[in-house]
């Protein structure tokens, strides 16, 4: 069977950051990759979500290659390449291809995921495994840690992302966990809790970050003409944000439940 040349295998980008600062360790380049099926309420890249748009371009892993080692002199021992999105594993060969070629430069690749297109199947084991292999570091958004709310927040069940969140604390993979902090959409404090102490049971999370929530991707959804479920939803107050923080870090759910509910 012929070699499969990774520099020419093509993906549908969105665009790039030269300068990327929060994800991933130090500075980074950032590939924002197209697509993605969650509809999350607080979205600030809603113009990522469908495949094709004016805006996105088929792209070779050599041009994107490329224009990332322009930026090299940046990163220093720390940063890297991350690939964002939309949801970079719907476009997973493309991932595993860039990550392939970076590596051979010795270039630090973080993978930016939300994880929906996960499976846990052996088929999708074998896909993901390549990728892991070239992979350093995964940054995991858990949304909703209550499949229900979970669906309310994002349209989808968080299934497959709990499921790929087991999956890479079984391979030892190292994950950073970040929860987007929306007040009255995902700050509920059972959910913290829970959200908590599931994070726990990961032996590979190096990081636990909340994010919290801001308006600035609201022009987006506006430019696109699709209503924004937020209209008038603040940024959470710092006593909410450490609220989250102590809440996910020390109460257990069991105490939280035998506390409030007694
Ligand atoms: S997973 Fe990311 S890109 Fe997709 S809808 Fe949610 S916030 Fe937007």
């Amino acid at each position: 069977m012929a070699e499969i040349d990774y520099k020419q295998v093509t993906g549908m980008v969105h665009s790039t950051e030269s300068f990327g600062t929060v994800d991933g360790p130090g500075i980074r380049f950032i590939v924002f990759m197209q697509g993605c099926k969650m509809r999350c309420q607080y979205c600030h890249n809603p113009d990522t979500w469908e495949m094709e748009t004016n805006q996105s371009r088929e792209r070779t892993v050599e041009d994107v290659l490329k224009e990332a080692l322009g930026y090299r002199h940046f990163w220093g021992k720390e940063g890297g390449i991350t690939v964002s999105g939309g949801e970079a594993l719907l476009q997973i060969d493309f991932v595993t291809a860039l990550f392939t070629e970076a590596k051979k430069l010795g270039i630090h690749c973080t993978l930016d995921t939300c994880a929906l297109p996960f499976r846990d199947t052996p088929a999708y084991h074998e896909i993901f495994d390549k990728l892991l292999a070239v992979t350093d570091l995964v940054l995991l958004d858990i949304k909703e840690i209550n499949d229900e709310r979970h669906k309310f927040v994002t349209s989808q069940s968080n299934k497959n992302i709990i499921a790929c969140a087991n999956y890479l604390s079984k391979k030892n993979v190292p994950v950073w966990i970040r929860h987007v902090l929306v007040p009255g959409l995902t700050d509920i404090d059972e959910d913290l809790i829970e959200l908590g102490d599931f994070v726990k049971t990961l032996k590979n999370v190096d990081r636990f970050e909340i994010l919290p929530y801001h308006t600035m991707g609201e022009f987006k959804w506006r430019e696109l003409g699709i209503p924004y479920p937020l209209a008038g939803v603040k940024p959470p107050t710092a006593e909410r944000v450490q609220n989250a923080k102590e809440l996910m870090r020390t109460e257990s759910y069991t105490d939280y439940m035998k506390r409030v509910h007694g």
